[in-house]
């Protein structure tokens, strides 16, 4: 039997993200529609506000553009979300690229300027910590 699936909230059109948009996949949708994936945001579940300001990650914290240490929140979070996945017996999860919650293989790399530098969102890397299959929509699970 094929398991849940997590997907980022804002790839099944959720406007979510830090500027209130989505980021909408018509593919991750159809599944969320069909029962097959549940969709999470990690920083909603924080109790974050939308739109908030852009975050990034440096040297292990997640530092916002006006230069607030926002790790405590967005690690809150990703815990929750991990505890949806596991509850839920997820295996696999296809998160957005580049974020630096959902982001998985590249992250931007803290200095705000759109550089792109190898690593995961700490949702992404909690997930994996716990053998969870992750990839992002730019490159979807195998299988
Ligand atoms: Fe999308 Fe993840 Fe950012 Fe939420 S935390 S807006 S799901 S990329």
């Amino acid at each position: 039997m094929i398991g849940m699936i997590i997907v980022s909230a804002c790839l099944a059109g959720v406007e979510c993200r830090y500027n209130g948009s989505s980021y909408s996949v018509p593919q991750i949708v159809e599944m969320v529609i069909q029962g097959k994936a549940i969709p999470i945001c990690p920083e909603i579940l924080a109790g974050l506000p939308t739109p908030r300001p852009p975050v990034e990650q440096f040297e292990g914290k997640i530092i916002s553009l006006n230069g607030d240490d926002q790790t405590a929140p967005y690690r809150a979070g990703a815990k929750m979300g991990l505890e949806i996945a596991v509850v839920s017996g997820c295996q696999k999860a296809i998160l957005k690229s580049k974020s630096p919650t959902c982001g998985a293989g590249w992250i931007y790399d803290g200095t705000f300027s759109g550089n792109l530098i190898s690593g995961d969102g700490i949702f992404a890397k909690m997930l994996k910590d716990k053998g969870i299959e992750v990839c992002t929509e730019e490159i979807y699970c195998k299988g």
